[in-house]
């Protein structure tokens, strides 16, 4: 499940032995060293979000395309949803946005400006990642809430924790948002944990948002929850989910189906589904097998 992923070593004496990564990105996104600025790389300031790719090929390893000729965009506050089979290239299509990894060929455009054009941090600036693995180091539940935005005020902690449906737990605490998490600490469950993410993203309130939607079953309560905070949270934002949830799918403004080719189908739930041949429709019809 755990794909290596290199590029954190900063961090890796927060986590034992053995768990040396995030699974694929971090939200951390000032620990990648291999990217430079170009000399006349432009400091953004707040993007709109419009997200363009252009002919994009893009691989890992020297002689093994994962992304050939890639086209497509989506306009600012969409939230498009990828689906399609384990190993398509969803997240590797999610990981260029931020300049985890540069293009080959053609390239990827916000607002229509090159992204390798702009300074890696005034772009990253404007983008926030929510995943399944949450980074937490030991402090108090404060300072890793804070961590979406170092300077921010109590008020707006108090505010991003009540969004992120954050603020029971806190008051159930005896010390509240100083209590100690972590190794000695209190150990969050795994939904507690997405909504502290959650709460991140509202302080750093980027204007693009990936969300690599957990694959491990939450239960129900906390499942609704954590969609409802979600939902509050992709508002007004271009949103990119690498989608496993039907009911994300369901309310996404696009879906775009990838597999091998590429984007196989690109359109709205209703639209897909007319298409009684198509891939999106065999994978919904197999949901419960848990293709995507
Ligand atoms: P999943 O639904 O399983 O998350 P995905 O559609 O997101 O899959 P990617 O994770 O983008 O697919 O992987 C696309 C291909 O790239 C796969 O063949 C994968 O093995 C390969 N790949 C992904 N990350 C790396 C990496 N860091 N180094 C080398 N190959 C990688």
């Amino acid at each position: 499940l755990f794909k290596p992923i290199d590029k954190i070593s900063a961090l890796l004496e927060l986590y034992p032995k053995g768990m040396a990564g995030f699974k694929r990105f971090t939200e951390l996104m000032d620990q990648e060293p291999d990217i430079k600025n170009r000399p006349d790389a432009v400091e953004v300031p707040e993007l709109k979000g419009n997200i363009a790719f252009h002919d994009v090929s893009f691989g890992y390893e020297e002689n093994r395309r994962i992304l050939q000729d890639l086209s497509f965009s989506i306009q600012a506050g969409q939230t498009v949803a990828f689906v399609g089979p384990s190993g398509a290239g969803k997240t590797t299509i999610c990981s260029l946005i931020p300049r985890f990894y540069d293009v080959i060929d053609g390239s990827v455009t916000i607002d229509r400006i090159d992204i390798r054009d702009m300074t890696k941090e005034s772009l990253r600036s404007n983008i926030g990642i929510v995943q399944q693995d949450v980074f937490l180091f030991t402090g108090t539940l404060r300072e890793n809430i804070a961590y979406g935005k170092l300077d921010a005020t109590d008020e707006e902690i108090v505010e991003a924790t009540k969004r992120a449906h954050l603020s029971d737990l806190i008051a159930s605490l005896p010390d509240g948002y100083d209590t100690q998490i972590g190794e000695r600490g209190l150990k969050l469950s795994g939904g507690q944990k997405q909504r502290l993410s959650i709460a991140r993203m509202f302080l750093k309130n980027p204007r693009i948002l990936i969300l690599d939607e957990a694959t491990s079953a939450l239960d129900t309560e906390t499942e609704a929850i954590i969609q409802e905070a979600l939902t509050e949270l992709t508002k007004d934002r271009t949103t990119l989910i690498i989608a496993h949830r039907l009911a994300t799918i369901r309310n996404a403004d696009r879906i775009l189906v990838v597999n091998e080719e590429g984007i196989a189908e690109d359109g709205t739930h209703a639209e897909l589904l007319a298409n009684e041949n198509g891939i999106f429709t065999k994978l919904h019809s197999h949901q419960h097998a848990s293709i995507y």
